[in-house]
Parts: C-alpha cells; sequence; structure tokens
C-alpha cells in the first residue's frame, strides 16, 4: 500500500501545509512527485487539484480517516510539478526535508507593496564612528546617540525597522549622513546600471575556432542522447561570444535561457555585455537583492518579459514556460556548491532540470574541475576545446620564485628580487599591475615566536586574524580582542602577526613605490552594493597602477593594460586541510597567469611559493591542464577521493559535547551494521576543521564508496536512524556529497 502527500496551494507560505491521501492500486505506477492529481478536499469533499510532493509505504495516520487519490488530473505537467519533480530530486540526493527543498526551488511569491529596501550603512570605520559618538554625547544630541550605537554594533540597518525601533525621525538620519557618518542604500541601485541598456548590440562574428565550437556544440545537442557539453577554452578565447551565439539560436526556437555565473558583482564586465546584446531579454539577480526584489525579476521570467536569467546558482530554479538551455560559465567555482541544507551542487542540479525540461546544458570554464574533465573522460559529457586566445594575445612568461631562496638571501620582505624588479620596470612603462594574495586582513593569525602559542577564538576554535589598530577579529563569528603585547602563556614580549594580508602588501607597496597609485580590493574595501563594480572600473580606466587584493581579482576580468601579475604566497591555497586545495591552487594561478599580457607586448606573471616543485605550481607556470589533470588525478584515484570515488560527509553539531560525542560514535557503529558486506570506507568521527562555531561543537563522519546511490541508501538510512534514536536529540545533521 502506497501514500501520497500532496499540497494543494503552492504558495511559499503554504508549502509546508501537506495532507496525505492513499493512492489506489491501480494508480500506483504513474504517481511519483510533482503529478498533478485530483483528491477530495474538506468536509464537503470537493475534488481539489493538488500536487504529489511524496510517496511513501507509511501512512502518518489512522488508514480509516485517509481518502483515496480520485485520479491524474489530465493537464499537461505544469512547470510547477516539474520544479517539485526536481525538488524531489534534490532531496534524495543530497538529503534534506522536502519543505527545505521545495523552498529552495519554488518560485518566492511576495505579498506586492513594498518593493524598495533601504538600508542606512555606517560609512567611517567603528572607531572613526566611535569618536563622533562621544562628541554626540557631549553635546547630549540623543537621538543621533541612539542611532550611532546600532550602527556601530551592527554597520548597517534596515531602514524602517531602525527607525520604528529607535522612534526616529528621518531628519536625524539626515543630519547623519550630510556629516559623512552614514549613507542610506536603496535595495534596487544595483541593477540599474545594467538594465538601463538602450542600445542592443550585433553580435560579434565569430573567429573560424569559436565557429567550429559552435558547430560541434549543435551537432552534440542535435542528436538522440544529447550529452552536457562542457566549453575548455583557454582564458579570452571567446567563450563569451560562443555563449551568445548559441543562446541567440535559443531564443529563436522560442525557448528561454538560464545562464550561472558566480558572483555578479566580480563579473559585472561579462554581464554587461550580455544586457548589451540582448537588452530587455535579459533578468538579473544577485546575492543582495531583497526576497521582493527577487520575486520580482523571477515574476518577469515567469510572465515572458525576460527570456534570459542571468544569476548565481538559485537562478537554476528561476521560472521559464519553455527552458531551453542552461549555461554554467566558470563551471569549476566552489560557489556553485550550496552551502546551506539542502547543499545541492549547480552542476548537477542543471542536469537534472535541463532533462526534466527536455533542455540542454553547457559547462564553459578555462580551468574545469576535476569532476567535469573526469565525465567526459568517461563520456558522460562531451569536450569541446578552444585553445586560441582572441586577436593573438600572447601568453605571459612565468616566473616561479623560491621565497625559501629569498629567505637564504636575507630578503623577509613580502616581495622577491624578481617581483620587486619587474613592478619597477612595469610603473616605468606606464602600465598597469595586479598582485593577488588569497587572505584578507592586515595579517593572519596571531602567534608567539618564542612558544608557539597561537591566539585563538575562544568560540570558535580558530585563529584570530589582526586587522589594522590592533585589533582581532574571529571571522567565523566576529567576536574582536585588542592585541596582545605579551604572550598569555609565556609572557614572551615577542608576539605578533607573521603572514602578509592585503592591506599589509598595500602599506609596502605605498612605502617601496611612493609615486604609484594603488588599490585593495578585498572583503573589508568591498562591504557596500556597488564596491567591486566601482574599485573594479576605477582600475580599468587607469586610475590606479597597481590592484592588490584576494581571489577576487584574478576572476574574469579583461584589463588590457595590465602587463604584469604577481601571486604572493601561492601557497597558501595549498595546504588547506583538503583534498581539493592543489586543484583551487592550480585554478587561481592559472587565472592570475592568463590576466597578465595583451596583444603588442607580452606579459610577465611571477608566482612566488615556499613549494616551486610542486606540480599545481608547475603545471600553472606552463598553463598546461592536461599535465595537471593527470597528476591531480592520479592522486585523487590513490586516495579514493572524487570525482574517482564519492565522498559523503555527515555533519553533526551540538551544543553539548557530551552528547554529541556518544551519539557520533553510536552512528558510526550503526553505519558498519547497516553497510554489511559492501565494501564501504568509514572514517572518523572526527573533529571538523573549524571544532567550534558560536559556541556549537562540530563533528564529521566520512564515508566514501564508489557508486552514489550506495552512498544516497546510507543517508537514507542515517535519516531514519537519527530520527528514531532519542540520543540524536539537540543534535543538527546536515549531509554533504562530495564537497
Ligand atoms: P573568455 O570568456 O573565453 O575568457 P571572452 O569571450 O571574454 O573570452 O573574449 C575575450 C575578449 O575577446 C573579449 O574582449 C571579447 O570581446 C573579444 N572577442 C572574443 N571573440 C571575439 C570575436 N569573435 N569578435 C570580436 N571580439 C571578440
Ligand atoms: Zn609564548
Ligand atoms: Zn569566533
Amino acid at each position: 500500500m502506497k501514500f501520497a502527500d500532496v499540497i494543494v496551494d503552492i504558495s511559499a507560505q503554504q508549502l509546508d501545509r501537506k495532507f496525505q491521501y492513499r493512492i489506489p492500486t491501480m494508480l500506483e505506477q504513474n504517481i511519483r512527485p510533482g503529478v498533478q492529481v485530483e483528491a477530495p478536499f474538506g468536509k464537503g469533499n470537493r475534488t481539489v487539484v493538488g500536487y504529489v510532493i511524496r510517496v511513501t509505504d507509511k501512512p502518518d495516520y489512522e488508514l480509516e480517516k485517509m481518502k483515496f487519490i480520485q485520479g491524474i488530473s489530465q493537464k499537461k505537467q505544469s512547470l510547477e510539478g516539474r520544479l517539485i519533480e526536481l525538488a524531489s530530486w534534490i532531496r534524495e540526493n543530497y538529503g534534506c526535508t522536502m519543505l527545505q527543498a521545495l523552498k529552495t526551488v519554488l518560485p518566492v511569491r511576495q505579498k506586492n507593496g513594498r518593493r524598495t529596501n533601504r538600508t542606512i550603512v555606517l560609512k567611517l570605520s567603528k572607531e572613526e564612528a566611535a569618536r563622533i559618538l562621544e562628541e554626540e554625547k557631549r553635546r547630549s544630541h540623543t537621538a543621533r546617540v541612539r542611532l550611532l550605537e546600532y550602527l556601530i554594533d551592527d554597520g548597517s540597518v534596515d531602514y524602517a525597522a531602525c527607525l520604528k525601533e529607535l522612534n526616529l525621525s528621518a531628519t536625524v538620519v539626515r543630519a547623519l549622513e550630510r556629516m559623512g557618518v552614514l549613507f542610506v542604500e536603496d535595495e534596487s541601485d544595483f541593477l540599474s546600471p545594467f538594465q538601463e541598456h538602450k542600445r542592443e548590440m550585433p553580435f560579434p562574428e565569430l573567429t573560424e575556432e569559436q565557429g567550429r565550437a559552435v558547430d560541434e556544440i549543435r551537432e552534440e545537442w542535435r542528436g538522440d542522447a544529447p550529452r552536457p557539453v562542457l566549453l575548455h577554452g583557454v582564458t579570452g578565447s571567446g567563450k563569451t561570444v560562443v555563449y551568445m551565439s548559441l543562446i541567440s539560436a535559443m531564443l529563436e526556437q522560442g525557448r528561454q535561457v538560464i545562464l550561472l555565473v558566480p558572483e555578479i558583482a566580480l563579473t559585472y564586465q561579462n554581464v554587461q555585455r550580455f544586457c548589451e546584446c540582448f537588452g530587455k531579454d535579459v533578468a538579473i539577480i544577485h546575492s543582495r537583492l531583497s526576497q521582493g526584489e527577487r520575486a520580482e525579476q523571477f515574476g518577469r521570467a515567469a510572465r515572458g518579459e525576460a527570456r534570459i536569467m542571468i544569476g548565481p546558482r538559485s537562478a537554476l530554479f528561476a521560472p521559464f514556460p519553455s527552458l531551453g538551455l542552461i549555461i554554467v560559465d566558470e563551471e569549476q567555482e566552489s560557489s556553485y556548491h550550496s552551502e546551506m541544507t539542502p547543499r545541492y551542487h549547480a552542476r548537477e542540479t542543471a542536469v537534472e532540470r535541463a532533462r526534466l525540461e527536455g533542455a540542454r546544458v553547457l559547462f564553459g570554464s578555462a580551468t574545469p574541475s576535476m569532476e567535469s574533465r573526469y565525465r567526459c573522460e568517461t563520456g558522460e559529457y562531451r569536450e569541446v576545446r578552444m585553445s586560441r586566445r582572441f586577436g593573438s594575445r600572447g601568453l605571459a612568461r612565468v616566473k616561479i620564485t623560491d621565497m625559501r631562496e629569498e629567505l637564504r638571501k636575507g630578503n623577509r620582505s613580502m616581495l622577491g628580487g624578481e617581483l620587486r624588479r619587474s613592478l619597477a620596470e612595469c610603473l616605468e612603462r606606464g602600465e598597469q599591475a595586479m598582485l593577488f594574495l588569497n587572505r584578507r586582513g592586515y595579517a593572519g593569525f596571531v602567534s608567539c615566536r618564542t612558544c608557539g602559542y597561537v591566539v585563538k577564538c575562544p568560540h570558535c576554535d580558530v585563529s584570530m586574524t589582526i586587522h589594522k589598530h590592533g585589533r582581532l577579529v574571529c571571522h567565523y563569528c566576529g567576536h574582536e580582542t585588542t592585541a596582545f603585547h605579551s604572550c598569555p602563556s609565556c609572557g614572551s614580549p615577542y608576539i605578533g602577526g607573521f603572514r602578509a594580508g592585503t592591506q599589509q602588501v598595500e602599506e609596502l607597496l605605498l612605502r617601496e613605490f611612493p609615486q604609484a597609485r594603488v588599490l585593495r580590493m578585498d572583503m573589508d574595501t568591498t562591504r557596500h552594493k556597488n564596491d567591486h563594480e566601482k574599485l573594479l572600473r576605477a582600475f580599468g580606466e587607469g586610475r590606479a597602477d597597481i590592484l592588490v587584493g584576494t581571489q577576487m581579482i584574478v576572476k574574469g576580468h579583461d584589463f588590457p593594460m595590465v602587463t604584469l601579475v604577481g601571486a604572493l604566497a601561492a601557497d597558501l591555497s595549498l595546504y588547506t586541510g583538503d583534498y581539493r586545495g592543489a586543484e583551487r591552487t592550480f585554478q587561481l594561478l592559472t587565472q592570475a597567469v592568463g590576466r597578465a599580457g595583451r596583444a603588442d607586448r607580452p606579459g610577465v606573471a611571477v608566482i612566488q611559493t615556499y613549494h616551486p616543485e610542486h606540480y599545481a605550481i608547475q603545471a600553472a607556470a606552463r598553463q598546461d591542464d592536461d599535465i595537471f589533470y593527470e597528476e591531480e588525478l592520479g592522486y585523487r584515484r590513490l586516495m579514493g577521493y572524487p570525482p574517482v570515488e564519492n565522498l559523503l560527509a555527515i555533519h553533526a553539531s551540538s551544543a553539548d559535547e557530551l552528547r554529541l560525542n556518544t551519539a557520533m560514535e553510536y552512528l558510526k557503529r550503526y553505519l558498519f551494521r547497516a553497510t554489511g558486506r559492501e565494501k564501504v570506507q568509514i572514517i572518523g568521527p572526527a573533529d571538523e576543521a573549524v571544532s567550534k562555531v558560536k559556541d556549537m561543537y562540530r563533528k564529521v563522519i566520512y564515508i566514501k564508496h564508489r557508486t552514489y546511490g550506495t552512498l544516497t541508501r546510507l543517508k537514507d538510512k542515517t535519516e531514519q536512524y537519527v530520527e528514531i534514536n532519542n540520543g540524536f536529540r539537540g543534535i543538527y545533521i546536515q549531509y554533504d556529497f562530495n564537497a
């Protein structure tokens, strides 16, 4: 006997109101999540149409009281139905409740009304604001004091809520705005530069190689079993141009397109090109939109006002009536893997959505993920390559500096000799340089040179990071303390920050090259909505000579005047304690190297490292991703890591450490029993890399197996075990596949 959970009203508020029905035997074959059914409803048993969201063989309540489904609705499966089916797939494959999956997938519907969302944002540093606060206190401006205290705590606050809660008038906000203390930000500001596109530019004419790539892709998609295609093209080969050509063909067939990009703020140049090309057909969502604004963009898609949805992974669920193509640009980016439950991967989810819609999938990258390359090798995807940079742009000359050698020569600076010389020459020629460091803040962790003590956050068990003015900050929970003058452990005065941060690099450059104009781009200088764009635009317009930043500066920007790229401390991403360190390092360095050089003047890239012999560094220096792939695959195969095998992480957290430890030990024993004779590798339970966050203790069990299905089955069993077992009360479990 089978039972179906049915929802009658799919608005975001009603998703959790489900009703269970019995499935007549003759319908059993045809009822699955997403199917629209007719069923008796309420006291009068009037017939309503609803969606099946789950099929189960365990009834939730007494059989005698349960009504039967009457039949399957004759209507063609609707878009909502397909999205519900997708939600069900997400639930099965990534582990979450059906409600969580539905909320991820179904478009948010919001009541009309509040269109804009205004925020008050603190413009000054907290120290500066604190000085003004003292001043205002002295003058007894109590309203200003209330607002300032609030802002110093939170950085930014909702305009309407704040005025109401603090009982302020708008004049107070305006007064502080005039003093330069704060500014008021309108949520819809961000879209305006993109969406005021008037002209629709003609397509660029394809080069021979680009034309061949388009032909190959279309040939693959004309076949009976069209596969996802990986467009593997070096930086500057014109992948964007290929996307445009395929998109316009789709639109001509009356179908719609989803284009996923890792982070709009960082790829605004590209997004702008799409807007110029496709005008009003484009809808954009990004992470900083309010729910209402997102709903508005999704609404444009549903109503047919927009036919191309550009955005981060959540754009994948755009409610297009006849979706024809999903493109995932920079498919290797980790932002495509959701960090919240359900922890779905946009790459795989795109393939499933496309299957349900009869649509095509294109992945694009200059440095594809190990997963995608592996799937090309096994024949699951089709690979199409482009190897020429547009307009004969040459590849940069790459030099590796061994920082151990520099130290031996007595150079303790963050700039090796090679990079310093190249910078001086670059500035001399009036060209631009980019220096990237994959860290933020003034300097990294603070440690004692005498005894090795490292200052850690009391709540999170991660090292605190030193910021300007001597503040120590925890990047997980935001805990702050002032710097130590002597070691709390041994009393030695030799305690301080050692590793370089972007601020420190900036200061060093200003000292060494006082004539150079330096821009810094990192988390701290890009707090506000348009900051990324402003900084990148300023640099692009030549208003600075050197751009210093974290990895965000090497992703997807085209700056023709940049002839020097320096990777400071290339190793920081190499030994991060997880198996993707080498892959991430290779991708970052390759992207960085690809930024240098232009048609008439070949660029130079300098990679500074403590591990010059590492294959990720060697392969990046040679821009050879085949070599990297072979080496890395060997390592993954040897260790049984994805993509060769599959890896399920069961994360558990609890405020009660003892309870957590006991529960995880039991879970491990259960898993051993549940796997029986199957050769499944179970690792842990172990402390997470960060073993405590916001006073919650965290442990993890890893399970490895060749087939994904074995792991989803174990996940299902674990879900059941956790549900019926009292020992798991107060323990929060999350599943993560192949993270
Ligand atoms: P990728 O995305 O592969 O890094 P892009 O599509 O951004 O490469 O192309 C790199 C640069 O070359 C862009 O400035 C783009 O406008 C230009 N370009 C590429 N192909 C063509 C073409 N066929 N006609 C004109 N310009 C092109
Ligand atoms: Zn010490
Ligand atoms: Zn913390």
